[in-house]
């Protein structure tokens, strides 16, 4: 069936019977709901409220030849709630504003929108509320919402020379996987990390990796105002990564330094003691050191080649 078969009303009705199945999993500041002009959300005393948005397109972000409607719609929910994990965040809740062309299949549109609300529900963060529009293209708009003590969310502008910079775990696999052209691995949000980074006060600054390592680092350091020097060498990869890319005729280098949607965070750390426990635990046995942050142009070192051409995602 396709979609204007279904109607408007038809289509947000089975989404809110989707989002519904996820209620049990809202809770956390959640007053109110789908179901009236505007969700209500209450944080607790003494937070902050944290928004972002983000576009996920079908053509840009998505297709459906390399991968299926609910793992998009899955891959799409980490994009949101990765940003906050990058804040320090807890998720409070999603918005969705869908875009519709009118012969779109109804299963694929709801495939997304399961995957969706299923992945945001497994952290914490239910679908709140949105708005479904007739459009060219499929798109789906998200909100994300999430709560932060006050005047403690992670920034990018606080590093020094002198920090430290840490990743959380491999990087490269999700460029491998589109290099390849079929897509099955679900990175994860570092929401839990992220929240523990917030209170320690010897992280300076984080964010979180959407656009590949030389262009987040490149954020951050920009933010901050310092340049960096990153050990390409020290930079964790999955496991048979080296294997899998020469099968597929691929640079590994290349795909763990600009490739992009791992959502590790990187971050960095004052002083010369090791990382604390409570973030070495949380992170996991891939937390690497992969540079610090010093004077002048950003730095690469470890490697044979030069920086990559193509820092990272460009949108235009
Ligand atoms: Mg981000």
């Amino acid at each position: 069936m396709e979609v204007r078969e279904l109607g408007e009303f038809g289509l947000i009705e089975r989404i809110g019977r989707l989002a519904g199945l996820e209620r049990s999993a809202s809770g956390a500041g959640v007053v109110l709901g789908i179901g009236d002009d505007a969700a209500l959300l209450r944080p607790r005393a003494g937070h902050d409220v944290v928004v972002s948005a983000d576009a996920f397109v079908e053509g840009v972000h998505f297709r459906f030849d390399h991968e299926t409607p609910r793992l998009a719609g899955s891959r799409a929910a980490v994009a949101a709630l990765s940003d906050l994990a990058a804040m320090g965040a807890l998720p409070l809740g999603l918005t969705l504003s869908l875009s519709v062309p009118p012969r779109a299949e109804t299963r694929v549109v709801l495939g997304l929108v399961r995957g969706l609300v299923e992945q945001a529900g497994q952290h914490g963060a239910p679908l709140i509320g949105g708005n479904v529009a007739r459009s060219r293209s499929l798109e789906l708009h998200l909100t994300a919402l999430g709560e932060v003590a006050r005047g403690k969310a992670l920034r990018r502008h606080r590093a020094r020379l002198g920090d430290r910079l840490f990743v959380s775990g491999p990087l490269g696999r999700s460029a491998l996987e589109r290099a390849r052209g079929r897509i099955r691995h679900l990175p994860e949000p570092r929401l839990a990390l992220g929240q523990a980074l917030a209170r320690s006060r010897r992280v300076s600054a984080c964010i979180d990796l959407s656009d590949g390592l030389i262009a987040d680092l490149g954020h951050l350091c920009a933010a901050s105002g310092v340049g960096a020097r990153l050990d390409a060498s020290a930079v964790p990869r999955p496991r048979g990564f080296a294997a899998a890319c020469r099968r597929s005729g691929a640079d590994p280098q290349r795909l763990v330094l600009s490739g992009g949607e791992d959502y590790e965070l990187l971050f960095a750390l004052r002083g010369t003691q090791d990382v604390p426990v409570s973030i070495r635990r949380l992170a996991g046995p891939q937390l690497a050191c992969v540079g610090r942050l010093a004077a002048g142009p950003l730095e690469l070192v470890g490697t044979a080649g030069r920086m990559p051409p193509q820092p990272g995602w460009r949108h235009f």
